[in-house]
């Protein structure tokens, strides 16, 4: 898709699987289960969609996928149907891991940052995109290397910290402007201190909010995964967002979605917001 001169993909890293009660929150599955397939065990099928954005100068990556770090304890928790579609999905557009010039993490999630990683030659864990300055919000850094007893297991300290010592981090503090027509806005809900980020080119906008609004089955403000720390920030940014697809005609960039990879909404019948492929 382009805005402008800016061009987007959205990259298909991989897909997991996830207990279907986890993304649902308070909506109890016989609700949830008439728009959402699940197995025998309950999980759901997600899929790990970053964001390639080239401006022209740069080349940026929002969110990482799992890449191919876990271990055998952590491949239990997210099971991954096979190997990182990275390399495939960098040759499917004619580009190396080094022409990457930067990274940016809406939040340090296992889901959304253990791709910036890959096993290198020792075995040992190093940076997928070498020449990628790393972006995140430097209060969500410091709660994911600093992980309680609840996010302990969605933040992989000892692969985080290979990030962390890498010398490609740049800690951003709230909303900012990172690259020309790219910039990032903090929106909380999920984490404190996650963020959406926001292009801008050719008077349109594309807005990727991450795992406050994960797909197209979370329009609706109730719609709010357990997993979330503030589930009523959650809800007050998911009005905002939905006002402004609506009002300002913005395009969204879902994260987790099987079938919406950019989409504008519409508003249907009795109010109903639905999401309309574009791109
Ligand atoms: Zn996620």
């Amino acid at each position: 898709m382009k805005l402008g001169d800016i061009e987007l993909h959205s990259i298909l890293e991989n897909y997991f699987l996830i207990d279907g009660g986890a993304m649902f929150g308070v909506i109890p599955k016989v609700i949830w289960g008439k728009i959402y397939q699940s197995d025998d065990k309950n999980l759901i099928r997600l899929d790990l969609n970053p964001l390639l954005i080239k401006t022209g100068k740069d080349i940026i990556v929002v969110d990482t996928g799992f890449g191919d770090i876990l271990n055998e304890r952590e491949l239990k928790m997210y099971p991954l149907p096979g190997p990182t579609k990275w390399d495939d999905e960098l040759n499917r557009l004619d580009l190396k891991p080094e022409d990457i010039t930067g990274v940016i993490f809406t939040h340090a999630h296992a889901d959304h940052a253990m791709g910036a990683l890959k096993k290198g030659k020792d075995g040992q864990p190093e940076l997928r995109f070498p020449n990628a300055r790393i972006f995140v919000q430097k209060g969500e850094w410091h709660d994911a290397m600093n992980p309680n007893e609840r996010t302990m297991a969605t933040y992989l300290v000892h692969n985080l910290r290979v990030i962390d010592e890498s010398g490609k981090l740049e800690l951003v503090d709230g909303d900012t402007n990172l690259f020309p027509g790219v910039s990032v806005k903090v929106t909380g809900g999920h984490t404190p201190y996650s963020q959406a980020i926001l292009v801008d080119g050719g008077g349109e906008r594309v807005i990727y909010p991450a795992d406050i609004m994960p797909s197209s089955a979370h329009i609706r403000v109730p719609y709010v995964a357990a997993v979330d720390l503030d589930p009523a920030v959650t809800m007050q940014q998911k009005r905002w967002l939905n006002e402004r697809m609506l009002k300002d005609d913005w395009i969204i960039a879902f994260d987790h979605d099987l079938a919406f990879k950019f989409a504008k909404f519409k508003e249907g019948e009795k109010g109903k917001i639905e999401p309309v492929t574009v791109g």
